[in-house]
């Protein structure tokens, strides 16, 4: 069976079912995926991974492939110890400094590689990076020339930087510069391995895969954080859930654990419609005072992943305008042009 073939076999299980619900545990709590079989993740763990080892042992990737970024924290379950014992990240629990600091390197790998969208859990990060097209639609070659070593190094290189910078933000910002000096020692960094696909529908695969992976990581992650949880380690990822409903769920928030160990994070390039004062207006009060422009930003989806699939939202890459999300718009208020921000928004649909 191909990689997309899995994929889609994967897909089709996801959408012919109900999200499982466990008794009281209600979707706001926890967003449970329909089941899907382990053995049917793990197969397709199994054919990404065959396409990073391709990928990784590539010299080029041609402009037409897509192309995927898998970073990962090296030694991190003991990098992570040691920030906790300096006072670095939080003593215990769930880290959102941590978290934090995935986020920021997230972010700036999506825009340094120019990437359609990123997700990030646990110590990883992902991005991916559309075929290579210019505005009048000629492909052309990727960044760097699609060179393999020159990209995976480059974005390895990104990310451990971005990662002591932002640490070293936290210590400067809580007055314990000296803290600086730990994480110089510690020096914490990122592998990354790359995979190229033949449509954003092969791509996919990776992200649906770690995004299940995060699905039983994050609430694993939940119960060994838990003072107690360490007893119900070996149980199975439904059982745990159970426990953490009846022992340690945020009430005050009502989620079963913090959103990010939930469900990851996952960024999109989104375009929306801005209303803006037009810097040259022929007259004041006319239809050239105010203009509407179409721009990309990049923004956090609400949604777990698997549900986001399911609902047909993750079928390209980039926010698509029929999310309902799309019409919002990021609107400039003008009352003194209160006539044209109607018109523009009827036009725009706003
Ligand atoms: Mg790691």
């Amino acid at each position: 069976m191909s990689l997309l073939e899995q994929t889609n076999e994967i897909i089709t299980i996801l959408k012919s079912k109900k999200p499982d619900i466990i008794e009281n545990i209600v979707p706001d709590l926890y967003w449970l995926a329909p089941y899907v079989v382990k053995q049917e993740w793990e197969k397709l763990g199994d054919k990404v991974k065959e396409r990073e080892t391709l990928g990784s042992s590539s010299h080029s990737i041609d402009g037409s492939k897509w192309i995927s970024l898998r970073l990962d924290g090296s030694k991190f379950s003991s990098v992570v110890k040691m920030l906790r014992n300096k006072g670095i990240i939080e003593p215990k629990g769930f880290s959102y400094k941590f978290a934090k600091c995935m986020q920021d390197i997230c972010l700036k790998l999506i825009e340094h590689f120019n990437a359609s969208l990123g997700f990030t859990q646990s110590d990883e990060v992902i991005i991916f990076i559309p075929p290579s097209i210019n505005k009048n639609g000629d492909l052309q070659e990727h960044y760097r020339n699609g060179r393999v070593i020159k990209i995976a190094s480059l974005a390895a290189g990104i990310a451990s930087s971005k990662f002591m910078g932002s640490l070293t933000e936290f210590c400067i910002k809580s007055n314990n510069i000296e803290l600086i000096f730990e994480i110089n020692n510690i020096l914490p960094h990122f592998d990354c391995r790359l995979g190229y696909y033949d449509s954003w529908e092969e791509a996919k695969s990776l992200l649906l895969w770690r995004a299940y992976d995060c699905s039983v990581n994050g609430i694993s992650d939940a119960v060994h954080q838990s003072n107690d949880g360490k007893k119900i380690l070996k149980e199975n990822t439904f059982n745990k859930i159970r426990w953490l409903y009846k022992n340690s769920y945020n009430k005050i928030n009502m989620s079963l654990l913090p959103r990010h160990q939930a469900y990851g994070t996952l960024y999109r390039k989104t375009k929306r419609v801005i209303i803006q004062l037009n810097r040259n207006p022929k007259r004041e009060d006319t239809d050239s005072a105010l203009v509407a422009k179409e721009r990309k930003f990049i923004e956090k989806e609400d949604l777990p992943i698997l549900d986001l699939e399911i609902k047909g939202w993750l079928d390209n890459a980039e926010r698509e305008s029929d999310h309902e999300n799309k019409l919002i718009g990021l609107i400039e208020n003008f009352p003194k042009y209160d006539n044209l921000m109607k018109s523009l928004k009827t036009k725009f649909n706003l």
